[in-house]
């Protein structure tokens, strides 16, 4: 992905705000050159952007999130065509996303690192996602998220769209967004060795 646009969004000014060499969490060395970055980004707000990679190992990690965190939320997206699937969003590293009509889910990991899409990048995810799962069989479940995943991202299926926010750090921009607090679904999903005050 290109690193200072996406979609249509410009990502301008960005402000350098830490900048150090740390320890690798995969080779041991202290050679992972980690970077910080403060973006403006249209009707989005601030948000921040860390890099690594190791010099020695090619280890490599972005993440992103809210550089003003909010409370904890449950957003919603209601995807009906093209103008949903251009929406912007960040899911920050510890959230919780899913389609819920097709039970397809992001569930986050110690290791999950945030992310700034749209929605058809989402999708886009998922195709990837979906093509390694199936590379090896060619069965009918298969073949029919492939086409699903086809159509959505031709704007030509509705969906919902579900982000569990547990630590306030994400956001999708658009008309057809709802901001709900936690519910019991999202409790449901919350991982056990996440923790937030
Ligand atoms: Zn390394």
């Amino acid at each position: 992905m290109d690193e200072d646009k996406i979609g249509e969004v410009e990502l301008r000014e960005p402000v350098l705000l830490y900048k150090d060499v740390l320890i690798c969490p995969l080779c041991g060395e202290k050679s992972l050159e980690v970077s910080s970055y403060l973006y403006t980004v249209d009707y989005f707000g601030r948000i921040l952007i860390t890099r690594g990679i190791c010099t020695n190992c090619g280890y490599k990690f972005r993440d992103v999130k809210l550089a003003e965190p909010t409370r904890p939320k449950k957003i919603i997206v209601y995807v009906r065509g093209e103008k949903q699937l251009r929406y912007l969003l960040v899911k920050s590293a510890y959230a919780y996303l899913a389609i819920l009509e097709k039970g397809y889910e992001m569930v986050p990991g110690p290791a999950s690192t945030g992310f700034i899409t749209t929605v058809e990048g989402v999708l886009l995810r998922f195709q990837e996602a979906l093509s390694i799962a199936c590379k090896d069989s060619v069965n009918e479940r298969c073949r029919e998220e492939e086409e699903w995943l086809k159509r959505a991202i031709d704007g030509l299926e509705r969906f919902t769209l579900v982000i569990c926010d547990y630590e306030g750090a994400s956001k999708v921009v658009g008309d057809d967004v709802e901001e709900e607090p936690l519910d019991d679904y999202c409790i449901g999903k919350k991982p056990e060795w996440l923790e937030f005050p």
